[in-house]
């Protein structure tokens, strides 16, 4: 993908924002507690080596990502806390994963069979360091019964020369809601197994954001940190109270591109599912759905000079058209996501319009969009 950086399009990352999050959550933390900062998918849209960095300077333990090629790329930019991947890797690409030492997790016998030859291949790779997956009740990856979880520790005991137990982990399916019957059925299962380990690994965590935030007495001696260090609340509008004040760190902002005026019953763009009502001020805003503006955001609106300005006609891929309150020069700047004059679109309300939730709009914004660093930290 082939970056615009001659184009005004931009993401504002506020990595002062994003400091204070961590810092605000690591003060939370009991002593010995350790937060690892979840830099998935690009840090969450933010930019992965830039959070990497605020992370570390915050005094984060460790980072979690999603996949290895995520971890190797921090392994490769000389980053050197633990890292932790969260979903399962290819057996094959254990070695990768061992030589770079990257922890995976693990929630099968079969996959540690599939990754043993793997690793005896090359008798001078360190152990892999796994993290045993419960699953309590998400129903995504992890070991469903304890038997299964006993087999598996003593497989890895059986094969100590290529595998370090290194932690004990679960996910919730429902920690960002009111309701917490299913959570606490969770919390009763993770604790059956924790209860029948013979000795408890080095790490051993459950807590995504909204736990910590919300349910911070499971926290066990590790944090999962994403969302909210990105100033999200992980729950939408569900629970607005949060222990601390959340900052959001990303903007979204582009400049006209072109202005003109438009008379009663003029068309604009694909459709022509917009006309005109009497002489209006169009201006067209270059970013669309390939940017990860989404096309259904046709009737949402956008900050113009503190002004809100309604998206009209059909968002193309590249290219969008707003209804002006009056001439406005091209050049002039456009706030799609963040504050103009008194005025504030947050990436809730781009959710809401598009019926979806924060972090989706936050990762769907593609690599074509710049990452500007602002407020950057020493
Ligand atoms: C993505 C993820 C997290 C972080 O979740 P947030 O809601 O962004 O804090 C934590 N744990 C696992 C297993 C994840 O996949």
């Amino acid at each position: 993908m082939i970056t615009g950086n001659l184009r005004p399009s931009r993401v504002l990352v506020d990595e002062t924002a994003i400091l204070h999050n961590l810092q605000h959550a690591i003060g939370q933390l009991d002593a010995g507690t350790k937060l690892f900062a979840v830099i998935k998918a690009d840090a969450y849209g933010h930019g992965l080596l830039r959070v990497a960095r605020v992370a570390a300077a915050a005094g984060a333990g460790g980072y979690c990502v999603a996949i290895l090629d995520e971890a190797v790329a921090l392994r490769q930019a000389d980053f050197t806390l633990p890292i932790l991947v969260l979903g399962i890797i290819e057996p094959e690409t254990a070695a990768v994963a061992a030589a770079n030492t990257i922890a995976v997790p693990v929630g099968s016998v079969a996959w540690l069979e599939a990754a043993l030859p793997v690793l005896q291949a090359d008798p001078d790779l360190p152990k892999l360091r796994v993290h045993l997956a419960l699953d309590t009740g998400m129903g995504r990856i992890g070991f469903r019964r304890l038997e299964e979880m006993n087999a598996a520790i003593a497989f890895i005991q059986a094969h100590a020369d290529q595998f370090e137990i290194a932690g004990l982990f679960t996910h919730f399916a429902t920690a960002d809601e009111k309701d917490t019957t299913y959570f606490n059925e969770q919390v009763a299962k993770f604790h059956q197994y924790l209860a029948a380990l013979p000795n408890k690994p080095e790490y051993v965590h459950v807590s995504n954001s909204a736990t910590s935030l919300w349910h911070a007495a499971c926290n066990g001696n590790m944090i999962r940190y994403g969302v909210a260090m990105y100033g999200l609340n992980p729950s939408g509008h569900a629970i607005p109270e949060t222990p601390y004040p959340l900052e959001p760190a990303l903007s979204l902002v582009s400049k006209l591109a072109f202005v003109k005026q438009i008379h009663a019953g003029d068309g604009v763009s694909y459709g022509v599912t917009y006309r005109a009502a009497g002489d209006e001020w169009i201006g067209t805003v270059p970013m669309g759905y390939a940017d990860g503006w989404l096309r259904r955001l046709q009737g949402f609106h956008v900050l113009v000079d503190g002004q809100a300005c309604e998206i009209v006609g059909r968002v193309c891929m590249d290219q969008f058209m707003i209804r002006l309150p009056k001439e406005y020069a091209p050049g002039t700047e456009v706030v799609l996501v963040g504050q103009s004059g008194n005025q504030k679109i947050t990436l809730q309300d781009v959710a809401d319009f598009s019926d979806t939730i924060h972090y989706e709009v936050a990762c769907s914004l593609a690599e074509r969009l710049p990452r500007v660093s602002v407020n950057p930290i020493k």
